[in-house]
């Protein structure tokens, strides 16, 4: 018996036992093992924050208080494994090619920083002329671009390293090949059955991504995630040449160019078409006509892990307390939220009520008069 079970050593569930952990908890993280789908395997890399929660602010400050406590998650995690997580948080831009699309955002923009209300929300319109002296070889076509200084980059895979290393290192007990397959549940008391063994505790979260929706009905959570198909190209290393990360386009620490992301509704379909395949290159090319001279050496697809309106889900369960779920699409961004801040309130127990609204109870349908 352990004090937390945590189901998926993906990014989510990786960050969420590190942080239980670190509370003192004796936690035990069951994955499943290679044959899964693994956003986190797969991502692009960005801590993002401009583009979240228009129409929903509590998730443009979830967002933004995460890429805040990002340095500090970054340093502990380089302090205690030696990973160096390759975190730059120079502030990103969304690079708009016509008029249209310039205005468009603009449009957003501003509605995200009237939705901020007090708690505002930088951001800055730049044309043309004033972008092609912060980002060299911008193409032509570029007309513009919203800026915001909350975002950022970092290696994605060095994050998962580490927090697995930090979370083992620190006593917590990963045990892989351990896909759940049943258990039971009562308040405070749940037991789980695994290729690996049986597992029981008082506490359970589920972040178990795309397997959340199978899980969460046993613990009287729910967890309505669909997965949504994105696309991403790798070029050969360039010298550094991109100060700052696009939504679509982001030099790495190693100076790979990616290319990103497509979003594409296929359900469990990993493969790739050369068609978005083309459609990504295209719009890399006439943001920094350059791109084309370098070589593409890996592409790849993945799943995210999609609610029906796009925003996390994260839930205790009404009838078996003690059964938590978290589920995301921006498990690299909310990562920082997930360790420092979710976990804490995990293994206090009760969620905070900014979370309230995160809850899957948004999408019920109110019963027929
Ligand atoms: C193309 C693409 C680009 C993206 N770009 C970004 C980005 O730039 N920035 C950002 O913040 N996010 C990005 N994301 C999203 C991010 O990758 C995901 O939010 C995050 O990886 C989700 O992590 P997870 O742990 O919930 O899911 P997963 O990575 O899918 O991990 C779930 C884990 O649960 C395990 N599991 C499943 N079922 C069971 C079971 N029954 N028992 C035990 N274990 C189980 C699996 O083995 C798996 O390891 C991107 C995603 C994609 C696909």
């Amino acid at each position: 018996m352990s004090d937390a079970i945590v189901v998926g050593g993906g990014l989510v569930g990786a960050a969420i036992a590190l942080g239980l952990r670190d509370a003192g908890l004796d936690t035990v993280l069951l994955d499943e093992g290679d044959i899964a789908h693994r956003a986190s395997r797969g991502n692009f890399g960005l801590v993002w924050v401009q583009s979240k929660g228009l129409g929903a602010p509590w998730y443009q400050r979830w967002t933004r208080g995460s890429a805040g406590e990002w340095s500090a998650l970054a340093a502990d995690l380089a302090a205690r494994t030696g990973l160096d997580l390759a975190l730059r948080q120079p502030g990103g831009v969304h690079l708009c090619l016509s008029e249209e699309e310039f205005a468009d955002r603009a449009a957003r923009m501003a509605q995200m920083q009237a939705e901020a209300g007090n708690h505002g929300f930088e951001y800055r319109m730049i044309r043309r002329d004033e972008l092609a002296a912060m980002l060299p070889g911008l193409g032509p076509a570029v007309v513009g671009a919203s800026f915001t200084p909350y975002d950022g980059h970092a290696s994605p895979l060095a994050l998962l390293q580490a927090l697995h290393r930090a979370f083992t290192e620190g006593g917590g007990a990963y045990v892989p090949e351990a896909k759940v397959r049943g258990g039971s549940a009562a308040p405070r008391d749940f037991r789980v059955e695994t290729a690996a063994g049986a597992f029981a505790a008082p506490r359970i979260v589920l972040a178990a991504g795309l397997g959340n929706a199978e899980l969460a009905p046993l613990f009287g959570l729910r967890a309505p995630v669909r997965p949504q198909r994105g696309q991403i190209l790798v070029t050969e290393r360039a010298r550094p040449v991109l100060p700052m990360p696009t939504t679509t386009i982001r030099q790495t620490g190693e100076g790979t160019i990616m290319l990103g992301d497509s979003m594409e509704e296929v359900g469990f379909d990993t493969g790739q078409s050369p068609p978005v395949m083309a459609q990504i290159a295209q719009r890399a090319a006439l943001s920094f006509p350059w791109i084309a001279d370098l070589n593409i050496v890996r592409a790849w697809s993945a799943l995210r892990v999609m609610a029906p309106d796009g925003l996390p889900i994260y839930d205790q369960s009404e009838r078996f307390p003690g059964a938590f779920t978290a589920n995301c699409h921006s498990g690299v961004t909310l990562a920082g939220a997930h360790a420092r801040l979710l976990a804490p309130m995990i293994a206090a127990g009760s969620l905070d009520p900014v979370l309230a609204p995160f809850s899957a109870r948004r999408f019920d349908v109110p019963a027929a008069a």
